[in-house]
């Protein structure tokens, strides 16, 4: 009668949903300042300035130029400001025929996979890993092979990816910087994975891509720069969007990315418009496809993000919380004191932390905080993270 897999989908509970639900009615009933929710990962940095003009701006424009239909990859002009910035930044020769605009990187997802995929292709994630990535290669027909990260740092283990490589092995998603991890893979490391795929390729003739998830790629702090993955690997589709980076998740904006040096480009690039059409996301949102042709170079100030990863950063410290630095994104990682996350998350829920369990990301034994939050939520979340750490015996660092 209908799709049975489509309703369990619509069904099925989602522990960070859930949470950031329990969380606002909690705050009804005990003080929005007694609660401490760091359960989602939606920016607390507000735009910067030129978007809000140039709303206004759009405003007095002819209404087809910012109501009207655009081509389905979005407005050429659109797509080579974005090329030729990408150009300026990492050295490449991008046109607007390498991209085709989406609703965010959700859809740019979703598109890629649904272009590359055949029934009974395998996807490597490396874990923990962004849960809708189950959803959407399930969704194309594919099967979803999780990959453990290396367990110190987080980095991907390039043997236990090699061993995952089967003849039905189509693509790989990395996510750096990672959600939920914060980890930033390092230009080694991708070499290295680089080096191994090219030598499989060699051996089997079949190409493996990578898919290279990207909306966190303007947060980093320090002097981490992310590697341009393309420029590594030449099989590489980059999805990104400005969800993170303009702090616009909720305008739906973002992209695709297909270089010439894809294997079989024009095959690829037509797939992924035939993915567009096939999933109805054709013309992306107008307004903020020209907004973002004035802002192609621009990225929010991260000073807030950098004050509040080491705020949060020195409240584990001072509770005695192991967690992994994050480099960049806005997550911290840190280990469970008990190896049932579900159960340290529920516990933690008694001091009026909400914090999201690992089991969501496809691993056991760690949480999620997500410190886009105001400062004033980690500054007063001290002394229940000390009292929750004193429950399961922990010193302060
Ligand atoms: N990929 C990762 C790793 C994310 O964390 C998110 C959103 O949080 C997305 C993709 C989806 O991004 P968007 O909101 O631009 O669709």
């Amino acid at each position: 009668m209908i799709n049975t897999y489509m309703q369990a989908l619509g069904d099925e509970p989602s522990a960070i949903r859930e949470l950031f639900a329990y969380g606002l009615q909690r705050k009804e009933q005990i003080g929005a300042d007694n609660v401490f929710d760091f359960s989602l990962g939606n920016p607390s940095i507000p735009a910067p300035q030129k978007v809000s003009d140039l709303l206004c701006e759009m405003a007095q424009l002819p209404p087809q130029q910012v109501h009207g239909y655009t081509p389905a990859a979005g407005l050429p002009s659109v797509r080579q400001a974005i090329a030729d910035s990408l150009n300026r930044r990492f050295g490449e020769d991008y046109t607007a025929g390498n991209l085709y605009l989406t609703c965010g990187a959700a859809a740019s997802l979703s598109i890629t996979l649904k272009a590359l995929l055949e029934p009974g292709d395998e996807v490597i994630v490396i874990a923990p890993f962004f849960p809708e990535y189950s959803v959407w290669v399930e969704c194309h027909g594919g099967t979803l092979v999780p990959v453990q990260a290396r367990p110190d740092d987080f980095q991907i283990d390039v043997d236990a990816v090699a061993q995952a490589i089967t003849p039905h092995t189509k693509a790989i998603i990395l996510n750096s910087p990672n959600n939920p991890v914060g980890v930033v893979y390092t230009r080694p490391v991708l070499e290295e994975l680089a080096a191994m795929l090219r030598a499989r390729t060699e051996q089997t003739a079949r190409p493996i891509f990578l898919i290279s998830d990207e909306p966190y790629r303007e947060l980093v702090y320090g002097s981490v720069e992310p590697a341009w993955i393309p420029g590594i690997y030449s099989n590489t589709i980059v999805c990104y969007s400005w969800s993170k980076s303009l702090s616009l998740p909720g305008e739906r904006i973002g992209y695709v990315l297909v270089p010439g040096s894809v294997d079989g480009f024009e095959r690829v690039y037509a797939a992924v418009n035939g993915a567009g059409r096939a999933l109805g996301f054709v013309c992306a949102p107008v307004m903020f496809q020209r907004i973002i042709e004035r802002c192609a170079d621009e990225a929010v100030n991260i000073a807030a993000y950098e004050a509040n990863r080491k705020a949060l950063c020195a409240v584990m410290d001072q509770a005695g919380f192991d967690y992994i630095a994050p480099d960049g994104a806005f997550y911290l990682w840190v280990r469970s004191p008990e190896s049932d996350a579900q159960a340290f998350s529920d516990r933690a829920k008694e001091h009026e932390l909400l914090v999201v369990p690992s089991d969501s990301f496809g691993v056991g034994g760690w949480i999620r905080l997500g410190y886009c939050v105001d400062e004033q939520v980690i500054a007063r979340s001290a002394e229940p993270f000390k009292a929750l750490a004193a429950e399961y015996g922990l010193n302060p660092r």
